[in-house]
């Protein structure tokens, strides 16, 4: 299912798809069998980001809620 131009080779057989790091638009390697909704992290910069699209693949900076913030609520 994965349509890819493979401009790069590499040597090998395997394409592995890549998504655009928003944040410093590096190229982000995904697993093929990564699914939508998972998060991967920017090699480049270390933001966490999440696979939004497939194909092709987009990814999204997952936005980190304050966790200085006392997280100790019981009720909700
Ligand atoms: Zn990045």
């Amino acid at each position: 299912m994965w349509v890819y131009r493979c401009l790069n080779n590499f040597g090998g057989g395997k394409e592995v798809p890549t998504g655009t790091c928003p944040e410093c638009d590096a190229d982000v390697h995904v697993d093929t069998d990564t699914d939508k909704g998972e998060s991967v992290s920017c090699e480049e910069c270390g933001t966490d980001l999440e696979v939004v699209g497939l194909d092709p693949v987009e990814l999204d900076i997952v936005e980190e809620e304050d966790l200085d913030d006392d997280e100790d609520e019981d009720e909700f």
